[in-house]
């Protein structure tokens, strides 16, 4: 919604809300907050509340670290949960980055968007729509509220109580999206034990950035205060499935749909333009995966076998490819990239995503012939012959193609590119110098 700051004055006054969070996302993707009693709210909406940018993750080194953080006021919104011990409320907003000369910082996520969005107006497109199915798994809390590796349930696809013991925290939780301006489509148990899936309504891609955000922060407290641990983390038990995050995207114009080719005979339906956007995010899709799956972990999700993909290639029926079109035409004629998971940065990964799909746009690439055979069951052979590549099987892997992709690069510039590859190479090292307990298993009786 749109809000003055006389608005949000009035609301805060009316609701007796006690403190005003200011948030943002780092490089690596955790929201970070400042909060100040309501008594600051002036200098909230008058962009004049600093803090110290040489303490967050990729940010600024110390001699230059006053930032200021200026809020999107669309984003205001009362968390609908009692956030203090006397049942105080506490609202939030939204924030974008500034550097201490009050330009915007080049090192925040949420502009890196924005810029790609500016970017694709500039071409026509007034609008990159979003809509994301995220999955999570429900663990158990212990006496002491730690988390266990218990699941909450045995349930399955589609399951119901009393086999989907999640059902009753999923209603909360989509209840409370509900209050909070979400537009829940879609709730459900996903095909692992203690899985679930919630999926709410496209949005632009700056307003579905956010949402993602605030939706983690949802599901980890509602989860928690019905004595459950939500992780979005990609592969929690092996052997199962792992959880994705699902994106589906389109282009709009000031007529509509872009995708939509308004022949089904041709294309699968699709336009030209959004067979060359395919065209893009196929090239740039070991980069891409960098940033879409951005963890150690990450990478034991994208394996045969788990509904997960493995190999660059896409498709109109099959769902083992990384890009599928789902079946609605018309206006909901979209692309659904399948590779991305949860521990995304939401931000970054939607720029490059974009920004890949813009340079096959411009460029006319075009993407492979569609492959609607399974394709975990083709050997490498037939494999090659279909042109199908297979996508980084480690994170030090993507790391390379993102630090060999000028699109990518540009789409999310070099601050971040360099602060997030640093960062993650380390996170590499630390993972490899660890001895596993496969590795005790495997090595330690045979050598
Ligand atoms: N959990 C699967 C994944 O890792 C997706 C399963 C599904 O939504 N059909 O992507
Ligand atoms: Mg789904
Ligand atoms: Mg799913
Ligand atoms: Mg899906």
């Amino acid at each position: 919604p749109s809000y003055t700051k006389a608005d949000i004055k009035q609301i805060v006054q009316d609701e007796q809300v006690e403190f005003i969070r200011v948030t943002f996302t780092d490089v690596l993707g955790a929201i970070k907050n400042v909060e100040v009693p309501v008594s600051q709210l002036d200098k909230v909406l008058d962009n004049d509340l600093m803090f110290d940018g040489s303490s967050i993750e990729g940010f600024v080194r110390i001699n230059e670290s006053d930032m200021y953080l200026y809020p999107d006021l669309s984003t205001f919104m009362i968390f609908p949960w009692a956030t203090d011990e006397h049942g105080g409320k506490v609202a939030r907003l939204i924030a974008d980055v500034y550097s201490k000369d009050r330009t915007p910082f080049k090192g925040d996520p949420r502009i890196a968007l924005k810029d790609a969005v500016a970017r694709a107006e500039k071409e026509g497109f007034t609008a990159f729509n979003v809509g994301t199915e995220p999955e999570f798994f429900l663990f158990k809390l212990d006496e002491k509220g730690e988390p266990t590796m218990e699941l909450n349930d045995h349930g399955n696809y589609f399951d119901l109580a009393p086999l989907d013991r999640g059902e009753n925290v999923r209603r909360e939780i989509v209840l409370t999206l509900e209050k909070m301006g979400f537009e829940v489509e879609a709730a459900h148990h996903e095909v692992a034990a203690g899985q679930h899936e919630v999926d709410f309504k496209y949005s632009d891609a700056v307003d579905m950035a956010d949402k993602i955000q605030t939706f983690k922060l949802v599901v980890k407290t509602i989860a928690r205060q019905n004595g459950y641990y939500a992780t979005f983390m990609p592969k929690p038990v092996s052997g199962i499935n792992g959880s994705g995050m699902h994106t589906n995207m389109s282009l709009f114009d000031k007529d509509g749909n872009v995708f939509d080719g308004h022949d089904e005979s041709k294309n699968l339906g699709l336009s030209d333009t959004a067979m060359h956007f395919l065209g893009g995010v196929l090239k740039h899709a070991p980069a891409l995966t960098a940033l879409a799956n951005p963890t150690v972990n990450s990478y034991k999700r994208l394996t045969p076998g788990f509904e997960a993909p493995v190999y660059v290639a896409w498709s109109a029926s099959n769902r083992s490819p990384m890009v599928r079109v789902p079946a609605s035409r018309g206006l909901a004629t979209r692309l659904e990239l399948r590779s991305v998971d949860p521990t995304t940065n939401p931000y970054t990964a939607l720029a490059a995503i974009l920004s890949a799909g813009l340079d096959g746009i411009d460029n006319k690439l075009e993407p492979s012939a569609h492959v609607d055979k399974n394709i975990y069951l083709m050997d490498e052979n037939e494999r090659k012959k279909a042109g199908i590549v297979n996508l980084p099987d480690t994170l030090l892997a993507a790391l390379e193609e993102l630090a060999n992709d000028d699109t990518i690069i540009d789409a999310i510039g070099t601050h971040i590119t360099d602060k997030f590859i640093e960062a993650k190479k380390i996170e590499y090292t630390s993972y490899r110098q660890f001895v596993s307990q496969w590795e005790l298993d495997n090595y330690f009786n045979n050598y």
